[in-house]
């Protein structure tokens, strides 16, 4: 068991106090905005798609931090302590396969999110187009979009996800090991993946090869045990898709150091994020992040001993940057 004392308690502290992704947080809505992006990535297209948007006290989901610190930052971002949300998933054309990157929240959460169909669909594909899912982890704003009740979603994907992140939830005697408030993502495992395991459709993965040409899944271990990104390259072109290994880029690109309590260790989560953050600032490329400000695509730039966000230029046609 890796969870140090400290991130325990902190789990259980924070569990109880609030949970923020809680049904309860979220006011009825329909999805108004469009919901999808397109960026071409050399002879690759990605499609940023948003599940939605939900209420989260980044003061109280954000941790190791200085006392006044995390309000102080978002300040400087014209931020509230509560801020939207975004929860992204991304499509990727590459090859002629339909490729999605995490899976949506689908009925989880309330009618702020689980809108991950719909803008599919307003980007002009079907759930029964989609060839393959990358999971990044196995939290319920990822994977939930993977069931529809006990119907599979995407009934022609094959699920891919790291042998680490799977042998660690789909095993109920991890569940019974851990701590009273992360029993619920052993539940999710069972909900929304035991399903696609038995029907054949989970493919677990080491780390080091390709899963398809040009995309890469990549360690990024802490935030899950088995938390993986995913690169993606054409011509010369990259994205890194980062998943939460980076939750607020007001917060923690000034202050990398600061943790999340859905974090699984945060001291690893802590070190990945660092090692990730500097070598996307170093080579220059692309990154898509699940939680950052839809479309959630953008570049690190190193900023002093800390990091700026700079997102993607919009772009009409999604050929120009
Ligand atoms: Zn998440």
């Amino acid at each position: 068991m890796k969870n140090s004392i400290k991130t325990m308690l902190s789990l259980a502290i924070a569990f109880v106090i609030y949970s923020p992704l809680a049904k309860a947080q979220n006011t009825p809505n329909s999805l108004n905005q469009p919901g999808y992006y397109h960026m071409a990535l050399g002879d690759f297209e990605v499609i940023a798609l948003s599940d939605g948007t939900t209420p989260q006290k980044l003061n109280e989901l954000l941790t190791d931090a200085k006392p006044g610190e995390v309000e102080h930052l978002l300040k400087q971002h014209y931020q509230a302590s509560t801020i939207e949300c975004s929860v992204n998933a991304y499509l990727v054309k590459a090859n002629g396969k339909l490729i999605l990157i995490d899976a949506g929240t689908s009925d989880v959460y309330g009618p702020a999110l689980g809108h991950i169909t719909e803008s599919l669909n307003k980007a002009g594909y079907k759930p029964e187009q989609i060839d393959a899912i990358l999971l990044t982890h196995i939290h319920m704003d990822h994977i939930g979009g993977l069931m529809n009740g006990d119907k599979i979603a995407f009934p022609n994907a094959t699920v891919y996800i790291s042998k680490i992140e799977a042998d660690y939830y789909l095993n109920p005697a991890n569940k019974a090991k851990a701590v009273e408030s992360a029993k619920r993502f052993f539940d999710g495992a069972e909900q929304k993946l035991r399903p696609i395991l038995i029907a054949g459709k989970l493919r677990t993965f080491d780390f080091g090869g390709e899963l398809f040409p040009g995309i890469t899944p990549v360690a990024g271990f802490g935030h899950t045990p088995g938390h993986s990104f995913y690169a993606i390259e054409s011509k010369g072109e990259k994205m890194l898709f980062l998943g939460d290994i980076l939750v607020s880029d007001a917060v923690q690109l000034p202050e990398p150091s600061i943790t999340s309590v859905y974090d699984y260790d945060a001291g690893q989560a802590a070190t990945t994020r660092k090692k990730a953050l500097a070598e996307a600032a170093t080579a220059g490329y692309w990154v898509g992040v699940s939680h950052i400000s839809f479309p959630g695509i953008g570049h690190i730039r190193a900023d002093g001993k800390g990091y700026i966000w700079v997102p993607i230029n919009y772009s009409a046609s999604g050929r120009g940057q």
